[in-house]
This record gives structure tokens, C-alpha cells and sequence, in this order.
């Protein structure tokens, strides 16, 4: 299902047209004369440049530095009290920065383009934020009219489409349960076609099979090709749904892909199960010349440093079959962004006690 996104669908307060929020051609107008950031291309979203936010005395985040491409869903990651909302709330123009500079859809952030600049982005935060005592539709009717969003109809049918929502469209959303409430603010944040969609938490407090649905939204979103910013403390959600990721703990603590993260903070490593715990581990390792460490953290189990498991797996099995070993099995030790995340936040709260 294609939404609506004819220019023509939009007006302004004062009736006059306005673009449609996703980029077409990929290029967006920067309305003023601030310099463009090195590195921004037509093709990026987001380029955001040494910002930092300061309430006072309190640093929420600090020269904080990354890039997100169009079509790209990013995921921002980090302990409560990281920053991550209030970077949400700066790159949506809500607050302002204390230092550094971004661009938003091509357009520099500043106080003169906020108005531009939402025109083309949309925020789901963690509450959805809708009327109980209205329906789904006239919620939608509500935000569409302060969208200044003509021929409504089309555009809102399509957004509850999106989200699989059609048959609930005249229930109260004060009677819908979270998950679905959680769809109707997805909804809403699609009427605008925005080519940035900020989604702070948006599986906050829902169960399992509730989660589950608004992942599968966002994988369907990102296969329209809309350009996510997920917020989430839900680790195997990032996983599961990013291309990249950001950690964040007031600075930012890397960005990458799930995989190279894996691949950056931890050595590869064989993970070796045997019925019997072996004789001599130490003599019998020391002899496999691809095998450059272990350790064992329980009986029959080990955990062999390698440097590449292809190589060192049949050589790894042969010896242990050679010293008459039962191998129950062998295989590439697996790190999942929990992990990532984990080593990183550590190594802070170590860093904080020194
Ligand atoms: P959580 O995961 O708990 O939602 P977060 O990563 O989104 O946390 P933020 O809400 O961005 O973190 O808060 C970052 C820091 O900035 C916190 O120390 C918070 O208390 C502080 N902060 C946020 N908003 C304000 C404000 N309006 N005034 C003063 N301090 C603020």
C-alpha cells in the first residue's frame, strides 16, 4: 500500500501549499544561509556534529556526532538518563542545543527553519498522546487539521492501512488496548509522510505479542523505505530491526552495525563442549597452533581465542578427537548486542568509580 503523498495534500495555516515531507529528488531546500556541514550529502537524513545539550549544570549529551541515511532505520541505545530523548527532543527542533550544529532532512537546525524542518519529520514519544473520548478516525481527523493536511480521507485511510488498523477506525481509542493505542500514535505519525520518523520507545510497557506487532510495522515501514531514528532499551529489538546503532551515555560510546560491533569489541572465540571434562586442556590446546588461549568456565566446556574459527575448527576437532575426547560440540562463540551494550555501559561505570 503506497500512501498518499501528493504536494497538493498539504497546506499551510495561511492556505498555501506546502511539500510533501519525504524527499523526492533526495534533495530538500536548506531555507537559509548556514553553512552545510561537512559530509552532508543529499542522501542523509540526519548529520548531526558535535552537539551537546546543557539544563544548567546537568549535561544531558555531549559532543555528539553521527550520520543517518535516508531509508535507514537507526537505532539510539543508552542506560535511562542518557540523553536520548532529550536528543530526540533537540533534532526535533522541540529544544534547542547549547553547542554543536545538525541538519535534519537537508535543512540546518536553527530557531529560523523549526517550522520547516517539522514539516518534514514526525515524533511518536513514548505516550501516544491521543484523545480517549475520540475515536481512532477522529483522532486522526484532529491531528490531520493541525498538520494542515488537505483531503484528510484518502491519507488517513491510508495510514490506518499501514498499521492494520482499518477495523478499529471508529473505537474509542480509550477502549483500545496499549498496543493498538500504540498503533493509532504510529498512524498519526505517518499522516504528515514525514522523511524522518522518531520513534522514542515505542514498545515502552507493551507485552510480548503487542511488541511484536509494532515490530513488525517498523519492518514493514522500513521496507517502504521511511528513515527511522528508534530510540529503545530493548536490545534484541535494536537488533533485530536496525541497520546501525548508536550507544549513547551522555557521549556517544560507538555507532555501527550490530555485526562490527560484535566483530570490534570482541576477539572471535571457539566454543568447545565435550561429555567428559579433558585430562590435560593445557597441553592439548597448547599443541593446536591456531588455538591462541582458553579458558573453561565450566566442566566439558571451553572457550578457545582464535583468530579465525573457519580455520581453526577442523584443527580444534581433530585434536580433540586425537586425545580421545567425546565432542559434543564445536562452534563460533556468539556476542549479541546485549553484550556490546553491556562491555561499553561497564566499562563507564568502572570508568566513573576510578
Ligand atoms: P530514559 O531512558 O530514562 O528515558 P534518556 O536517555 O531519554 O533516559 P533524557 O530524558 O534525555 O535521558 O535525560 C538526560 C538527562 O537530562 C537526565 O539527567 C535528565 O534528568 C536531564 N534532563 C532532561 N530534560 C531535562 C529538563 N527539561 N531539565 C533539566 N534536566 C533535564
Amino acid at each position: 500500500m503506497k500512501l498518499p503523498s501528493d504536494p497538493a495534500d498539504f497546506e499551510a495555516g495561511d492556505g498555501t501549499r506546502l511539500e510533501s515531507h519525504a524527499p523526492r529528488s533526495g534533495r530538500t531546500e536548506a531555507v537559509d544561509d548556514s553553512p552545510v556541514l561537512g559530509g552532508t550529502t543529499d542522501q542523509t537524513a540526519l548529520v548531526v556534529k558535535e552537539l551537546t545539550k546543557r539544563f544548567g549544570e546537568r549535561t544531558a549529551f555531549s559532543d555528539v556526532s553521527f550520520q543517518v541515511a535516508y531509508g535507514e532505520v537507526f537505532g539510539f541505545l543508552g542506560p535511562n538518563g542518557a540523553g536520548k530523548t532529550t536528543t530526540v527532543r533537540t533534532l526535533g527542533t522541540l529544544i534547542t542545543a547549547t553547542s554543536g550544529t545538525a541538519t535534519v532532512a537537508g535543512i540546518p537546525l536553527n530557531a529560523k527553519n523549526g517550522a520547516d524542518i517539522r514539516r518534514r519529520i514526525s515524533i511518536m514519544p513514548e505516550s501516544p498522546g491521543l484523545y480517549w473520548r475520540l475515536t481512532v478516525t477522529e483522532n486522526l481527523e484532529y491531528f490531520a487539521g493541525l498538520y494542515g493536511l488537505r483531503r484528510a480521507g484518502p491519507r488517513i485511510k491510508g495510514t490506518l492501512e499501514a498499521v492494520n488498523l482499518v477495523d478499529r477506525a471508529d473505537d474509542l481509542c480509550g477502549a483500545l488496548s496499549k498496543g493498538l493505542r500504540q498503533r493509532v500514535a504510529l498512524a498519526r505519525t505517518l499522516l504528515s509522510d514525514p522523511a524522518i520518523l522518531f520513534l522514542d520507545e515505542p514498545t515502552s510497557g507493551l507485552d510480548p505479542v503487542a511488541a511484536l506487532e509494532v515490530h513488525h510495522l517498523i519492518d514493514e515501514l522500513r521496507r517502504r523505505g521511511v528513515t527511522i531514528f528508534l530510540t529503545t532499551h530493548r536490545l534484541e529489538e535494536a537488533e533485530k530491526l536496525c541497520d546501525r546503532v548508536a550507544i549513547l551515555n551522555t557521549t556517544l560510546r560507538t555507532v555501527g552495525r550490530p555485526e562490527d560491533l560484535r566483530a570490534q569489541l570482541f576477539a572471535s572465540a571457539l566454543v568447545v563442549k565435550t561429555r567428559a571434562p579433558l585430562h590435560d586442556p593445557d597441553r592439548l590446546f597448547a599443541g593446536i597452533p591456531a588455538v591462541q588461549g582458553w579458558h573453561s568456565d565450566a566442566p566439558g566446556s571451553y572457550e578457545l581465542s582464535v583468530s579465525d574459527p573457519r580455520v581453526a575448527a577442523p584443527e580444534v576437532t581433530r585434536g580433540l578427537v586425537g586425545a580421545g575426547a567425546d565432542v559434543l560440540s564445536i562452534g563460533e562463540a556468539q556476542h549479541s548486542l546485549e553484550d556490546v551494550y553491556l562491555e561499553l555501559i561497564d566499562e563507564d561505570v568502572e570508568a566513573s568509580r576510578r
